[in-house]
C-alpha cells in the first residue's frame, strides 16, 4: 500500500482526499497544524501533528513513515488576508513549501500533486480558462500558488521530481455520505454563507456588486465539488505513478452560475427565504471566472460526477445543518 503525505490533511479539500485515497486503497497520513484544519476531519489514514514550516518535525514524520508521494494542500488561503499580510502569505505559503521540499527531496520522494488555484491566472483575458492562458496573479494569495509551481517546475528539471498542478475553481459542496464538509472561521465563501442565511444564523447574504457586465449584474464562477476535486487527485497521483510528465490542470466543472443564480438555488433547495443586501463588489473579484476543464478531462480522464448545483447545494446544506 502506498503512502501519501497529505499536508493540510485536516482542512476541507484535504480531508475529502484522504477519504479517496482510503477508499481507493492509498495510505494517507496527515500532516496538519491545525491553525485552521480540524482534528475531527482526519477519518482515514494516520494523523501527524506539525507544521510545514518546521524541518524537525517533518523530517521526524519522513522517517517515520516511508512517503511515496506528497500532495500538499497546508497554505492560507484568504485572497483579501493576502492583500492585507502579504509576508504572512509568502512566509506560510511559500517558504514553509520550500522546507518541505527540502525535506522531500533528502527523502527521494519524487512525486507531488499541488493544491494550485484559477488565482494563478488573474483577471482572465479570455472565457472559458484554459491551461494555456496568461499566469498573471493579481493579489499575493494566487502569488504564492504560481511561485511554488515555478519552484516545482525547477524540481523537475534539476532532480526529475514529477508534479500535477491542480488549479482549483471554486470548491464547493460536502462529502456526499455527511462525515466531512467545510468549516471555515471566518467564512468568506458565498455558498456557506447564504446557507447560514437560510439556517437563521444571519439576516441576509450581502452580494457584492450588481453592476458587473453579466446577463444579471453578478459575478459568475464555476463551483466544483470537493469530492470531484479529490478523485481528480487520485488520477492525477495515478498520472504520475505511470509515468506522466510534470503538468498543470484546471478542475472546474466548466460552467458558470451567477451569486443571484447561487442564492435561487439555496432558496429552492432549502425551501427558505433569502435576505439579499446589495453592496458595493469587492475589489479584485474578476466579473467570470470558468474553466475549461478538458485537458483534465483527456489527460485523466476525470469526469465530474457531484457537480451539479443541486448536489452541490444539497450536500453542502446538509453538512451545514450538523455544523
Ligand atoms: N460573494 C458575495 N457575497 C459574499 C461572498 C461572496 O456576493 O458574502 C461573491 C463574490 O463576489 C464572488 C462569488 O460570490 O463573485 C464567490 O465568492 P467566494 O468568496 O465564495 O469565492 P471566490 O470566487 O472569491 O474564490
Amino acid at each position: 500500500m502506498l503512502n501519501v503525505l497529505v499536508t493540510g490533511g485536516a482542512g476541507y479539500i484535504g480531508s475529502h482526499c484522504c477519504k479517496e485515497l482510503y477508499l481507493q486503497g492509498y495510505n494517507p497520513i496527515t500532516v496538519d497544524n491545525l491553525v485552521y484544519g480540524h482534528r475531527e476531519n482526519v477519518k482515514w489514514g494516520s494523523f501527524y501533528e506539525a507544521d510545514v514550516g518546521n524541518p524537525d518535525q517533518l523530517q521526524d514524520c519522513f522517517a517515520k513513515y516511508k512517503i511515496d508521494a506528497v500532495m500538499h494542500f497546508a497554505a492560507y488561503a484568504y485572497v483579501g488576508e493576502s492583500m492585507e499580510a502579504p509576508l504572512t502569505y509568502y512566509t506560510n505559503n511559500v517558504r514553509n513549501t520550500i522546507n518541505l521540499f527540502n525535506v522531500l527531496l533528502e527523502h527521494r520522494v519524487n512525486y507531488v500533486v499541488f493544491s494550485s488555484s484559477c488565482a494563478t491566472y488573474g483577471n482572465p483575458v479570455s472565457i472559458p480558462i484554459d491551461e494555456e492562458h496568461r499566469l498573471s496573479p493579481i493579489n499575493p494569495y494566487g502569488k504564492t500558488k504560481r511561485m511554488i509551481e515555478e519552484i516545482l517546475e525547477d524540481l523537475d528539471i534539476a532532480c526529475g521530481v514529477k508534479f500535477v498542478s491542480l488549479r482549483y475553481f471554486n470548491a464547493s459542496g460536502a462529502d456526499p455520505d455527511g462525515e466531512i464538509g467545510e468549516k471555515h472561521d471566518p467564512e468568506t465563501h458565498l455558498i456557506p454563507l447564504v446557507l447560514d442565511v437560510a439556517a437563521g444564523k444571519q439576516k441576509a447574504i450581502k452580494v457584492f456588486g450588481t453592476d458587473y457586465r453579466t446577463p444579471d449584474g453578478t459575478c459568475i464562477r464555476d463551483y466544483i465539488h470537493v469530492t470531484d476535486l479529490a478523485r481528480a487527485h487520485i488520477l492525477a497521483l495515478e498520472y504520475l505513478l505511470n509515468g506522466g510528465k510534470s503538468t498543470a490542470f484546471n478542475l472546474g466543472q466548466g460552467r458558470g452560475y451567477s451569486v443571484l443564480e447561487i442564492i435561487d438555488k439555496v432558496e429552492e433547495i432549502t425551501a427558505k427565504k433569502i435576505e439579499i443586501a446589495h453592496t458595493n463588489r469587492r475589489p479584485g473579484d474578476p466579473p467570470v471566472l470558468v474553466a475549461s476543464n478538458q485537458k483534465a478531462i483527456r489527460q485523466l480522464g476525470w469526469k465530474p460526477e457531484f457537480s451539479s448545483l443541486a448536489d452541490i447545494i444539497r450536500t453542502a446544506w446538509r453538512w451545514h445543518q450538523k455544523i
